[in-house]
């Protein structure tokens, strides 16, 4: 789809602007292509440059993060936080720890993280942060190390009322344990709301470790119902077998569907007789080992090293590992397959080309903006409760994260018929999601 006149130059801005930054500038062209047909019907934004006031960051926190390894040797890593927009509640979003982190990275995540959380419906801004730290071979003191020097210098940026960090990759509750010791240590506050993801003990949520993954099932199975289908007798593979991918797989289970086939960042794993989610957890939550220990157990199982997922037929595909892992070919080779629903439990692993190959053969496409919401929105649940010092029950808060998937899927179906793209899920989402930061935005007045 190409981008409206009126916001050309709003990319060439964006590119100008943040060089080499080639995640953030994918991620909006594609909200700036499908907002497009938004523009006409909504002058208004257009003359408050709404859309170049998204594009630019509120706050953009670069520093540096000096840890001691259990050698006594000196590591300086780089830290970041993108306070990206605060118009419909506090920054909100994950903080990552990979390798693979840098300006980019994090922008393009932030940028999406207010859509995201804007489709929730619930009063969050966009934030994202994270750091190049590579937690891959540290000991337990060398991650408790790092993420207290991490968070001496992140507690000056953070707050429950205008910044709240979560998880992401490289970032489990152990991390966000350490983090708030530090956060509480430094401040003198035991100040719950400043970080979600929390253990239950210390003011953490129920289903919070669940609702990435249960969130992406849950709005595959209302994909499904759209199409006048259900899980029943559907198999499905989940790239990624992280927090994300797991509980994909459990709530698949749950709904009648069978999970065949994970990943990680090694290889893959295929259990035609449905994967055996007691032994996944206990290799990757409690062992930490590789996917290949599921095969040296499990007889009927094989793993298939340096090879992506993708190869395996299958009725749903779930990508919950990382950016661009479905390119052109992998989608080629879903849709040969017979594969018919794809929802991104990952942010973007999707590439442009790929997804309207998708869109293109009829294979109903869920984009992460919409179909990963669930961790988020249950984040803004914890939120609530630590802000009336309550705790809910597992059945109440689960209940809650299906609604709330049910209602972004609502949002996005009835958004996209009414622009006249029905069935289309990504534009349905950015458009949903824009008009309602647009329209907070307009209120509050030039910020
Ligand atoms: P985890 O760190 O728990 O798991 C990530 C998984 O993906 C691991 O199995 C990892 O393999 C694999 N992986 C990571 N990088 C690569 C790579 N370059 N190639 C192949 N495999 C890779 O992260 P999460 O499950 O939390 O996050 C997964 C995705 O979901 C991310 O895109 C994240 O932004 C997104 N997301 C997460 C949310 C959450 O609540 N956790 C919320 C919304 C989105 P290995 O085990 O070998 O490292």
């Amino acid at each position: 789809m190409p981008i409206h006149e009126r916001l050309e130059n709003v990319y060439a801005e964006v590119l100008a602007r943040n060089p080499g930054e080639v995640e953030f500038h994918q991620a909006v062209r594609e909200v700036l292509e499908s907002i497009s047909p938004a523009v006409g019907k909504h002058p208004q934004y257009a003359d408050a440059k709404i859309i170049s006031r998204i594009c630019e960051p509120e706050r953009q926190i670069i520093f540096r993060v000096p840890w001691e390894d259990d050698n006594g040797e000196i590591h300086i890593n780089r830290g970041f936080r993108m306070e990206f927009n605060s118009a419909l509640g506090p920054y909100k979003g994950g903080l990552r720890f990979h390798p693979s982190v840098y300006l980019g990275i994090v922008k393009f995540l932030g940028f999406e993280q207010i859509f995201k959380n804007a489709l929730t419906g619930l009063p969050i801004g966009g934030g994202k942060g994270g750091s190049d730290f590579d937690p891959k071979g540290k000991s337990d003191r060398e991650i408790m190390r790092f993420c207290q020097s991490f968070m001496t210098e992140l507690q000056r940026h953070i707050g429950e009322y205008t910044d709240v960090p979560a998880g992401d990759i490289g970032v489990g509750s152990r991390e966000i344990g350490y983090l708030f010791g530090q956060y509480k240590r430094i401040t003198n506050r035991y100040e719950s709301g400043v970080l979600t993801g929390k253990g239950l003990i210390y003011g953490g949520a129920q289903v919070r470790t669940e609702a990435t993954g249960y969130g992406t099932a849950y709005f595959v199975n209302e994909m499904l119902a759209a199409r006048g289908e259900d899980f029943a007798g559907k198999t499905a593979v989940v790239s990624g077998s992280g927090n994300v991918a797991i509980y994909a797989i459990e709530k698949t289970h749950q709904l009648g569907g069978r999970v065949v086939a994970c990943s990680d960042s090694t290889g893959y794993i295929v259990d035609e007789k449905g994967i055996d989610l007691e032994l996944l957890k206990d290799i990757k939550e409690v062992r930490r080992e590789r996917l290949s220990s599921y095969a040296e157990t499990v007889s009927n199982a094989r793993y298939v090293e340096g090879a992506q997922v993708w190869d395996v037929p299958c009725d749903v595909a779930m990508p919950s590992a990382t950016q661009n892992e479905i390119t052109g070919k992998e989608a080629e080779r879903l849709i040969r397959n017979g594969c018919t629903v794809v929802a991104e439990g990952a942010n973007m692993p999707t590439t442009p080309e790929a997804v309207q190959l998708f869109q293109d053969a009829g294979v109903a496409f869920g984009p992460g903006k919409a179909a990963n919401a669930g961790g988020v929105a249950t984040s803004a649940l914890e939120m609530q409760q630590n802000a009336s010092r309550d705790s809910w029950t597992f059945e109440y808060s689960e209940d809650r994260l299906e609604e709330i998937m049910r209602g972004i899927h609502t949002r996005c179906r009835e958004t996209a018929e009414e622009y006249g793209m029905p069935g289309n899920y990504v534009a349905g989402a950015n458009i949903a999601a824009y008009t309602r930061v647009a329209d907070a935005m307009l209120s509050l007045g030039l910020i």
